[in-house]
């Protein structure tokens, strides 16, 4: 690129910034908490769903090597889940009512996840 404009300063106000300084002045746009670039969830994404300082850290999107189901699945998708499931559950019948309440979280966040992608839910 041989543009001559100036480039947005993205520094917020510090000259003296080390890239390795710069690379974690990530703000959550979740919880708007600091998230270094090595938690960002969205790190590989493209194209890259926020905005320039903006990530999303794992408490909010998600640890993939998180033992529990819910810290895998973060915050922001347990909160989605939890608000549909009891919209789900007096939609399904007496027997799949009691197969969806007898499974872990993880199985009914799916199911969730799943009925919204096919419509059948928002
Ligand atoms: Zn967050």
């Amino acid at each position: 690129m041989t543009s001559s404009a100036p480039r947005p300063d993205t520094s917020r106000g510090s000259a003296r910034m080390t890239d390795a300084e710069r690379e974690n002045d990530l703000v959550c746009s979740c919880c708007g908490r600091a998230t270094a670039q090595a938690e960002n969830v969205w790190r590989h994404e493209v194209p890259y769903p926020g905005d320039l300082g903006t990530g999303l850290c794992l408490e909010c999107g998600g640890d993939p090597d998180a033992k529990d189901p819910r810290k895998r699945l973060g915050h922001a998708v347990c909160t989605f889940v939890d608000a549909r499931i009891p919209l789900i559950t007096p939609l399904l019948s007496e027997e799949h009512r009691r197969d969806f309440l007898s499974r872990d979280y993880e199985w009914q966040a799916n199911f969730v996840l799943r009925c919204v992608e096919k419509g059948h839910l928002r």
